[in-house]
């Protein structure tokens, strides 16, 4: 029992346990995949060491983990710089050319939200647009809510970058809400700062800076100091459109003195230019030059960005000093860099400022040039503000429109995945129930098997002759019962021999018991040496045998009565002791084509008498029986003594 059970619990053990196992990396790896897909703010170390353990984590054959775990690494590339940006840039649009063809529509969608997003860091702003358009076209065909938002606020940030205000609020304010309605807040604080800027460039700065003092109050209780100091910095440019230059230039130095503590030099330099903008509103001329001078020792047309402004800035300072020329060069560089970033709301400052410095020059054609161009574009830029201050009330009543559409998305959702988790649940309890299956079918069988075994075992010990391990009485009479009824009906001859032990009490008196049963085993050796058929010698009484001769006749039978005394005298000198002498007398009887016997009985009966007939001829004897087949043998041996 001991080995069939070890390895039962040991099959147990690895169905059980190898899923649970499996199980309980899952958890894990999907622990992390949550706190990113949270938004929670990390650190590029702490992002980097989660990458790595859920590379090491998932197996290769696990597609949807792999495939996030191929969004995460896309989405985490550094872009800092110029050269960061295009192999980042470079990466996406590989893994964008070499999608399997098994590859899920969500991973499709996200790689190309992710691709949009390189490209808009590297410049390319129309083929970023048309990413994040096919992405949300995606998204809402696969019904996903959090891609949904993801690239409708990051489109909505562009739109919001290129002036397109209208489509920029509908965006955020899409996103915002689906963010909330899924309690990703860190995506949705991310998204709100958007949503906030976009307020201030529309030109609602008081709405903006309620945005951003709501979104510096979140930062700061999580202790969030990088982002909390961008909002600041965006107060300080909501404040200068309010006029309030003092109080931005207020904002603008916390953000400065931050940067500069951490040795951020970039971003200090940035915040250096968003000073010098307030002071030259404020015709602090100097100070302003101070601060661009220093952030002219930083900023390259690597960063186009800060780089435009900077220059627009300086080329005012030169204006105002009534360096035209001077202020020309600046504004040519300046107008490069907005023109490469397609940055119509810088455009338009830069274009109206040098009208006016080729006006102060009388080059009257080339101001008027550049005012054409400004109108050109303002009627744009305004366009699309006009828009949206006629419709302010519209994205008011939008809001409502789009918290409702978005309510039937995320019933829908919670649905489709209700569905899923129930299809999940059974798909478990499918796997139990069959497990169960295996495991009652396995102890059922070995049960069986067991069973059969012993049974068998039980019925061999019942047919068998302890001593001499030949078929007892019961069963070699039911094999002769047998024999005979065959023989009777094809009508072959069935010859059986009774044999006895001679003196045998004698052999047991002279030489002991033990000697005794070794003769009896020398017997049924000798026996078996001759029929060569186990089940064709019985052993049917103490000292008595019966050997079944089917297809043979009288005379065979007689000759095989004396091949098997001569075998016993052969193997009791082989085996038994020498003084001790070991005879038989054997009774045989045929059913031939004329003997009397009805049944198998009747023709023990006869043999038997022949037995008894061969003792009373003094024993190491044959007889015949004395049936109609039998003939009175002449023979000497049948006559014995
Ligand atoms: P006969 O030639 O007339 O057959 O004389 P016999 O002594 O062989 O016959 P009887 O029937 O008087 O005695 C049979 C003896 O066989 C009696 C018994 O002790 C012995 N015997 C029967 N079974 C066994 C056995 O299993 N082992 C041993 N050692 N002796 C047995
Ligand atoms: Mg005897
Ligand atoms: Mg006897």
């Amino acid at each position: 029992m001991s080995h069939p059970v070890r390895y039962l619990s040991l099959l147990l053990l690895l169905l059980f346990t190898q899923p649970f196992a499996m199980a309980e990396e899952k958890t894990l790896v999907d622990k992390i995949f949550a706190k990113h897909d949270r938004g929670e703010t990390m650190t590029p170390e702490a992002v980097k060491e989660d990458i790595a353990q859920l590379s090491k984590l998932i197996p290769a054959d696990d597609v949807i983990r792999t495939e996030k775990l191929q969004l995460l690494k896309c989405w985490n590339q550094a872009a800092a710089t110029e050269q960061e940006v295009n192999s980042a840039l470079a990466y996406t649009t590989h893994a964008l050319a070499n999608i399997p063809s098994s590859a899920s529509p969500h991973y499709v969608t996200d790689l190309t939200l992710c691709h949009a997003w390189y490209l808009q860091l590297s410049g390319d702003i129309k083929g970023a647009m048309k990413g994040y358009d096919l992405s949300v076209k995606r998204a809402y065909e696969y019904e996903d809510l959090k891609l949904i938002a993801d690239s409708r606020s990051l489109r909505g940030a562009l739109h919001s970058y290129i002036g397109d205000f209208s489509s920029a609020l509908e965006d955020l304010v899409t996103a915002q809400d689906l963010y909330e309605s899924l309690n990703l807040t860190g995506w949705a604080n991310f998204n709100l700062a958007d949503v906030a800027t976009s307020f201030r460039r529309y030109g609602d700065p008081q709405s903006a800076i309620r945005y951003y003092n709501k979104l510096k109050d979140v930062y700061l209780k999580n202790n969030n100091q990088d982002q909390a100091i961008l909002v600041i910095s965006d107060i300080g440019l909501a404040l200068d459109e309010l006029g309030e230059h003092q109080q931005a230039i207020e904002q603008f130095l916390i953000s400065y003195r931050y940067y500069k503590e951490h040795q951020k030099t970039v971003a200090a330099a940035i915040a250096a230019t968003n000073i010098a903008y307030s002071l030259i509103q404020l015709n602090r001329l100097d100070e302003a030059e101070r601060y661009l001078a220093e952030a002219a020792a930083v900023i390259t047309e690597n960063e186009p960005t800060a780089y435009s402004f900077m220059k627009l800035f300086m080329g005012e300072i030169q204006f105002k000093r009534g360096h035209y020329a001077e202020a020309l060069i600046e504004l040519t560089e300046g107008e490069e860099a907005f023109r490469s970033l397609q940055n119509d709301r810088g455009l338009v400052q830069l274009l109206q400022l040098k009208s006016e410095v080729y006006a102060a020059m009388d080059n009257l054609p080339a101001a008027y040039g550049a005012l054409q161009e400004f109108m050109v574009i303002t009627k744009k830029v305004d366009g699309n503000s006009l828009d949206l201050q006629t419709t302010e009330l519209k994205v008011k009543f939008d809001t409502s429109r789009i918290t409702l559409e978005n309510e039937r998305l995320i019933e829908n959702q919670t649905l489709k995945e209700q569905e899923l988790a129930l299809l999940e649940q059974n798909k478990s309890l499918q796997y139990i129930i069959l497990l169960l299956t295996v495991c009652i079918l396995v102890i059922v069988s070995l049960f069986a098997y067991k069973q059969v075994h012993r049974n068998r075992q039980l019925q061999a010990i019942a047919l068998t002759d302890y001593l001499t391990q030949l078929p007892n009485r019961r069963h070699i009479y039911a094999q002769a019962a047998k024999y005979f009824q065959q023989a009777l009906k094809q009508q072959h001859p069935f010859s059986v021999i009774i044999f006895d032990a001679d003196h045998f009490k004698q052999i047991n008196d002279n030489f002991g018991h033990e000697i005794g049963d070794r003769a009896l085993i020398t017997i049924a050796n000798a026996g078996q040496a001759l029929t060569g058929n186990k089940d064709h010698l019985g052993r049917i009484g103490g000292e008595e045998f019966l050997i079944l001769l089917p297809n043979t006749d009288a005379q065979r039978a007689k000759e095989l009565a004396h091949q098997l005394q001569n075998k016993i005298t052969e193997f009791s000198h082989q085996e038994l002791p020498h003084e001790l002498t070991l005879t038989v007398s054997a009774g045989v009887a045929t059913l031939g084509k004329e003997s009397p016997d009805k049944d198998f009985a009747s023709l023990l009966k006869r043999a038997d008498k022949a037995l008894y007939a061969a003792k009373h001829a003094g024993r190491n004897c044959v007889k015949l029986a004395d049936g109609l087949d039998d003939k009175p043998d002449d023979d000497s041996d049948n006559a014995c003594a």
